[in-house]
């Protein structure tokens, strides 16, 4: 299949989910992750209506940001301190935040570009060893101490990677509990907590994300394919 018809595969096994879950498949947005894909591959994924689209690498965003066309950037995967000023001013949001230091780092450079960014926190709920995030336990101190210390980041929201379930049914739990402290965290009254964004869900698990609360889902194979990773 194409780009397009994928996209419209998925667009409406998103909105099938949503409506499980009271919701239409607009309340939902669909970021296209787009690691490893070219810019061909990518503008024709915008050409298709795709408006953001999500990448994991900072080296990916600065040899492919000159590109691709105008659309709504999403760094997703780990980021180091001393790479945040790459992208500072070439992405719309950080759904990665995993530390009090890197939020003050956005914050720096934020501020040095006359900005505020909008971020998620990313939240470990199977608390897998592999993967980054903060504890469910830590998110209520991290939310006030990014609130308290760092005047040039919004916080939007946040984000998980569930654990690969051969059957994502079984990855339902950590989705759950995740949007509980989204819903609970979401009601601090702060100029700079603005919840919008839940980001969870993958090719292998968006529409039990969705169902579970999800409004923002990053899927990459579904869309375009296998990765090479050999490239
Ligand atoms: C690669 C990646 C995705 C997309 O994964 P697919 O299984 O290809 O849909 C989503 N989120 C993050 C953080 C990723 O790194």
């Amino acid at each position: 299949m194409s780009i397009g018809e994928n996209i419209k595969y998925i667009n409406g096994l998103k909105a099938q989910a949503a409506e499980k879950s009271g919701r239409s498949g607009d309340d939902i947005l669909l970021v296209a992750v787009t690691k490893l894909h070219d810019v061909d591959e990518i503008n024709e994924a915008i050409r298709c209506g795709i408006t953001d689209i999500g990448e994991n690498k900072v080296q990916e965003i600065m040899d492919k940001y000159d590109h691709v066309d105008p659309v709504r950037w999403h760094l997703i995967g780990h980021l180091q301190t001393n790479k945040v000023k790459y992208i500072i001013d070439k992405v719309s949001m950080i759904h990665s935040v995993d530390s009090l230091k890197l939020a003050q780092e956005i914050n720096k450079r934020a501020i040095q570009h006359d900005l505020t960014m909008d971020i998620l926190i990313q939240v470990n709920s199977a608390m897998e060893e592999s993967k980054f995030g903060i504890t469910t336990e830590e998110t209520g101190q991290m939310i006030q101490d990014i609130l308290e210390t760092c005047p040039n980041v919004r916080i939007r929201g946040l984000m998980c990677i569930a654990p690969f379930e051969d059957d994502p049914e079984d990855a339902r739990v950590y989705f759950e509990e995740v949007k509980k402290l989204y819903d609970e965290y979401g009601k601090i009254d702060h100029e700079r907590l603005d919840f919008k964004y839940l980001s969870m869900g993958m090719s292998n698990d968006f529409q039990v994300a969705i169902e579970a609360g999800s409004n923002l889902i990053r899927v990459g194979t579904s869309i375009f394919g296998a990765r090479d990773y050999s490239k």
